[in-house]
């Protein structure tokens, strides 16, 4: 964590530093409180999507744009791994009603767009967008930061503290990962026994402890600081990108022939 307050992180704002400015865009980290693997923290998907935001937030303000990021939703959608110990669940009509009062808290205050920055693959958050967004003038946006750019330099990305959940964390919070990465479980899973949903006719929510052997989804062995360094970087800039789009978008006309 930086040791000096950072402009657009709201937690660590002043009265100040908020106050006087419009603030276009606001960014809502969703993160998790779940086991990732044998080697990454509890709360590693609060901990990069607070880091994502604020370095989004940095970047856009660096461009003259007020973006700002608001506090990380700490617990994420957990249903399936309640028996794993001291995971912490929300429903997702927990966070609808999170979301909905985020929205009407914001309203009020000249923000044009809420980017939900998602950080937890249990977390889905269109169904909330879908229901929300007829009730609101704030433009709701979903963003997958971990989507948010290639993939391409990982030999094996990994689905859940695997090899880029890793390389971040390494990046972002290096004290916080396990130092001896031979304990480091290889995040080996198991696909499910019925065929429609091995072959993608069919979704289910995987039994986390069935599915997986160490909790992790992934070998996360060849994970690396640079290589986390360079993917965050990559994500942080076509996410701020998008956010200075949103902050000048014409909100009664988002979508239209491009000639
Ligand atoms: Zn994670």
């Amino acid at each position: 964590m930086s040791e000096s307050r950072r402009p657009g992180v709201l937690h660590e704002c002043s009265f100040p530093q908020i106050r006087d400015k419009t603030w276009p865009v606001a960014l809502l980290p969703f993160g998790a409180t779940e086991p990732h693997n044998t080697h990454l923290p509890y709360g590693t998907d609060t901990i990069l999507g607070s880091e994502v935001a604020a370095r989004v937030a940095a970047a856009c303000i660096a461009r003259g744009t007020k973006v700002v990021a608001l506090p990380a939703v700490p617990f994420g959608v957990n249903t399936t791994q309640l028996d794993l110990p001291l995971t912490i669940n929300v429903m997702p009509s927990t966070q609808l009603a999170i979301v909905r009062d985020v929205i009407g808290s914001l309203e009020p205050h000249g923000v044009r767009a809420l980017v939900l920055l998602n950080a937890h693959g249990g977390n889905e958050l269109r169904a909330l967008v879908r229901e929300l967004q007829p009730s609101t003038p704030i433009m709701l946006a979903i963003v997958n930061w971990w989507q948010a750019a290639d993939h391409a330099q990982f030999t094996e990305p990994g689905d859940h503290a695997g090899e880029l959940e890793t390389a971040a964390m390494l990046h972002v919070a290096p004290h916080l990962v396990e130092a001896d990465r031979t304990t480091w479980g290889d995040g080996r899973s198991y696909p499910s026994t019925l065929e429609g949903v091995r072959t993608g006719v069919a979704w289910m929510p995987r039994r986390w402890t069935q599915a997986t052997h160490d909790t992790g989804v992934g070998n996360p062995r060849a994970a690396s600081a640079e290589s986390g360094a360079t993917f965050m970087a990559r994500a942080v800039e076509r996410i701020a990108a998008f956010c200075c789009e949103l902050a000048l978008a014409d909100t009664q006309r988002l979508w239209a022939p491009r000639d």
